[in-house]
């Protein structure tokens, strides 16, 4: 097997000491980028097998680094955040990362996971592992084409103000998936949420009766009692 380079993004000089010496010996080439600008740079020179990139960075964040990244290319990319809290923001804004790590993380942990990632990648020739940035997601008979702010329920065609339709991205984007009320504030109005924790609510209930069959017995949107909302996966009812 040919070696395999690992770009690593990460600012805290001990995390990259001790990444460069675990994965060196576990065979991986190594390239280090010490800010998100560096890593979009050396990215795009060294074209590496996977990126271990950490959330919080200089110059560019993480997450920014993870979005450029994905608007070319499906290369493995583990994020690497500080503290649990990040994972729920970082997952719910869809930046495209393939796994997540907290730290302090054991290398050896790692290892075993960039390695489950390249294998991964290795069988998926059809490159079908992350769908392209910005086509149309499709869940059930719910479709929403982030390109065009176009959003069909079993082909109609529905129109959504521009907040709503983020809050249903972020959902769809998520199917499956508790999304916290936080999240959501968070990624759809950030500074601009004004105190009023009822606007969140106003938003999936406007959304409900637009999208839902029974907007009184929501199927797709469902509330999660003291978390958030999930878009819910439809259930597979036919063989196909
Ligand atoms: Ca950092």
């Amino acid at each position: 097997m040919s070696q395999h380079t690992i770009l690593i993004v990460e600012d805290e000089a001990s995390f990259v000491e001790a990444l460069q010496i675990g994965l060196t010996r576990e065979g991986f080439g190594v390239e280090v980028a010490t800010d998100g600008v560096r890593a979009l740079e050396l990215f795009a020179q060294l074209q590496p097998d996977l990126v271990l990139l950490d959330v919080m960075l200089p110059r560019l964040s993480g997450i920014d680094v993870c979005r450029q990244i994905r608007r070319t290319s499906t290369v493995p990319i583990i994020m690497i955040t500080a503290k649990s809290s990040e994972i729920d923001t970082v997952v719910g804004l869809e930046v495209g990362a393939d796994d997540y790590v907290t730290k302090p993380y054991r290398v050896r942990e790692l290892v075993a996971r960039i390695r489950a990632l390249l294998r991964r990648t290795a069988m998926d020739t059809t490159g079908e592992l992350d769908r392209p940035h910005g086509s149309t997601i499709r869940v059930g008979e719910v479709a929403l084409d982030p390109d065009e702010h176009r959003v069909t329920v079993a082909g109609a065609d529905v129109s959504l103000p521009l907040k709503e339709l983020e809050v249903l991205h972020l959902l769809i984007a998520n199917a499956g998936r508790v999304l916290t009320r936080e999240t959501l504030i968070d990624r759809v109005w950030g500074d601009d949420y004004v105190g009023d924790t009822k606007t969140l609510d106003v938003h999936i209930k406007r959304l409900r009766s637009k999208i839902e069959v029974d907007p009184a017995s929501p199927q797709r949107i469902v509330t999660i009692r003291g978390l958030g909302y999930k878009f819910e996966r439809p259930a597979v009812s036919t063989a196909s």
